[in-house]
């Protein structure tokens, strides 16, 4: 497989960079061809704006997403946008490696979402199960502060946790048509022991990646008006 790793933390000795550094190794060890975009080194620019578009269909009134899709039609992106689509194209999977700030990812991943993920390129006219990138999976990564998840879970402090990701997992990832594994948690806060172990099990997630398990999302034909039709309660 073609594995892109998404990565975005700001320091190179960090928990988060020793976990995209044991997926490249594990997954060249595989057999796959890896590709990193470190985020933070390539300086990426999280900021949507004009400057994203070498040519602007209407400049008198700027529209993002309009603009976004001119583009798409004409490959008039900047080149740090073209670039990552170009990688995203070559990839079969996307691995998101990223601390958990403020219960998201951070700033710089959102912005990568923003103006990568663009109208025209990785959705539209359709959208989740008609996404134009159908066939592609992404797998979330990423390392919470607490020694355990106990603050997640329904009637828990958090709420659950498939809940605070399902803005990435359901209306990002599934929203472009990919497939989504379930995603990989590491708690930093955990003591060393439980840090080796930990290691151990993203290891093994990475080398039986091609069967890791992927989130049920329903499809849209069970929904009408953007609710869930009642013969498809369960
Ligand atoms: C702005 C902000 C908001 C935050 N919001 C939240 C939140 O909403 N929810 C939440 O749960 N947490 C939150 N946190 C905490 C954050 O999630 C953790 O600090 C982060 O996940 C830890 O990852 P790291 O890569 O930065 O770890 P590091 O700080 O690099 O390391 C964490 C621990 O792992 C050890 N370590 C580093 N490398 C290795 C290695 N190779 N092998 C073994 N051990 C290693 C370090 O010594 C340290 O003990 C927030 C933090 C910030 C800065």
């Amino acid at each position: 497989m073609n594995v892109l790793i998404v990565y975005s933390h700001p320091s190179p000795t960090s928990l988060n960079a020793a976990l995209k550094d044991t997926a490249v190794e594990v997954l060249e060890k595989q057999g796959h061809k890896v590709k990193v975009s470190d985020l933070y080194k390539m300086n990426f620019k999280p900021i949507a704006d004009l400057d994203d578009f070498t040519a602007i269909k209407n400049s008198d009134n700027f529209s993002y997403i309009s603009e976004q899709y001119h583009a798409s039609q004409n490959r008039t992106f900047s080149k740090d946008i073209l670039d990552e689509q170009e990688k995203l194209t070559w990839a079969d999977l996307v691995i998101f490696q990223f601390p958990m700030w403020w219960t998201e990812a951070p700033a710089i991943l959102k912005g990568w979402f923003d103006r990568v993920f663009a109208y025209g390129f990785a959705y539209g006219p359709g959208a989740y199960d008609q996404g134009n990138l159908r066939g592609k999976k992404a797998m979330l990564s990423f390392t919470t502060g607490g020694k355990d998840l106990r603050n997640f879970g329904k009637n828990h402090l958090k709420g659950e946790l498939s809940e605070r990701l399902f803005n990435i997992q359901h209306e990002k990832l599934y929203f472009v048509g990919m497939d989504v594994i379930e995603p990989f948690v590491f708690t930093a806060g955990i003591d060393e022991q439980g840090k080796k172990e930990l290691f151990k099990q993203f290891e093994e997630r990475l080398i039986h990646i091609e069967s890791a398990p992927v989130i049920p999302f329903r499809p849209v034909s069970d929904y009408e008006n953007g609710k869930l039709k009642e013969t498809t309660y369960s």
